[in-house]
């Protein structure tokens, strides 16, 4: 067992090394800690700002072992954690949130939704197929066009595709490599909204309020916080968001997308157990952002307020628009997040600028 609240000087281990576990490092530095991060990569946004990289794969026991020598709580900064990693931590001794099962849950889409749907949190109608076959005859009750996913391992719209014909079901399921998919009814939404929500230790819920999100080929461009939004919206976005997170018996931040329907209803797109790309605006936004609640919540700190300070647009640096950097530093109301990656590739995400409008 390991003895929570977590003390400063302690060192908490975060797996994946990207620009959400560099900002995860930093807020935990912030509150005092030492940070290893688990990354293959030996120069890493995360490894360049912690105390120590045990470099290896999420997967490996060598790694782990290493890992769990030095930290006794251990987060994570990417959904797709092996289940076996999680467990040989546990077997280790560590603590590591979000648990086990809302890792299962929001690995695999269809035990997503199916969760959703159990706990009150409504979803696009959706069926699974696990051959084009199947794909075909699900096509044919449920009617086109369809979105078509594979259930594991897709991210930033990739994974994805319309089926527009019954008759091109099983070529589109082909296309998508034959692995498993879920077959989603379209969500006929006038906008994507998300929310950002954090439950402790002791079970209890810190939500801030929603964002507005743009996407362009499938890649977050562009969120506004807080949304402009109905209080019924509001009301029921968080409703959704405290089911979540009680129905996983979660513990950390979730990022949650939702559809806004026309007649102002909302659906649960996805969940991702982890700090979320929707959610950087709170670094400007809120007094305490979901980097710190996140430590927080794993650490088993009380959670910090979520009441925005200010109105915040967010956009996502990608590829070389990070060049801008000179000329946003111009700009007095714009804090510049850069994640320190040596190479800018299209549509890789180099960096965020929220600019920031005082309440
Ligand atoms: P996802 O990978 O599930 O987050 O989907 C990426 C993007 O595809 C979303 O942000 C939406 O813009 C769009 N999308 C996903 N699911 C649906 C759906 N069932 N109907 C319409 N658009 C969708």
């Amino acid at each position: 067992m390991v003895d929570l609240p977590l003390p400063p000087g302690s060192t908490l281990g975060i797996l994946g090394g990207g620009q959400l576990g560099r900002m995860l490092a930093l807020a935990a530095a912030r509150l005092g800690f030492d940070v290893a991060v688990l990354e293959r990569d030996a120069d890493s946004p995360a490894g360049q700002v912690s105390n120590h990289t045990i470099v290896g794969a999420y997967d490996d026991p060598k790694a782990l072992a290493e890992l769990a020598a030095v930290a006794k709580v251990v987060t994570f900064e990417f959904e797709n954690v092996p289940a076996r990693a999680v467990l040989t931590l546990q077997q280790l001794g560590v603590e590591v949130a979000p648990g086990a099962e809302a890792l299962a849950v929001a690995q695999d889409r269809v035990a997503e939704k199916q969760f959703l749907n159990a706990s009150g949190a409504p979803t696009v109608a959706f069926a699974a197929a696990d051959s084009g076959e199947e794909a075909a005859s699900v096509a044919a009750v449920m009617g086109c066009p369809l979105l078509m996913k594979t259930r594991r391992e897709g991210y930033d719209g990739k994974g994805q595709r319309w089926v527009e014909h019954v008759g091109d079901a099983a070529a589109t399921f082909e296309a998508l490599g034959g692995v498993p998919v879920i077959l989603e009814a379209p969500a006929d939404f006038v906008r994507e909204l998300s929310i950002i929500a954090a439950r402790g230790r002791d079970g209890a819920t810190a939500i801030y309020p929603l964002a507005e999100n743009h996407h362009e080929g499938g890649i977050l461009r562009r969120s506004l916080a807080p949304a402009n939004v109905s209080k019924a919206i509001a009301l029921e976005a968080e409703k959704i968001a405290a089911r979540v997170l009680k129905g996983l018996n979660y513990v950390g931040v979730v990022g949650i997308e939702l559809f806004e329907l026309k007649d102002g209803r909302l659906l649960v797109n996805e969940i991702a157990p982890r700090v979320h790309n929707t959610g950087h605006w709170t670094q400007d936004g809120c007094s305490v952002d979901q980097f710190e609640q996140h430590i927080r919540a794993v650490a088993g700190w009380p959670l910090g307020p979520t009441i925005p300070h200010s109105r915040v647009e967010m956009l996502n640096l990608l590829g070389d628009e990070v060049d801008t950097w000179a000329k946003l530093a111009h700009e007095p109301d714009t804090r510049i997040h850069l994640y320190g990656k040596r190479q800018a590739k299209p549509g890789r995400k180099m960096g965020h600028v929220n600019k920031v409008r005082m309440l």
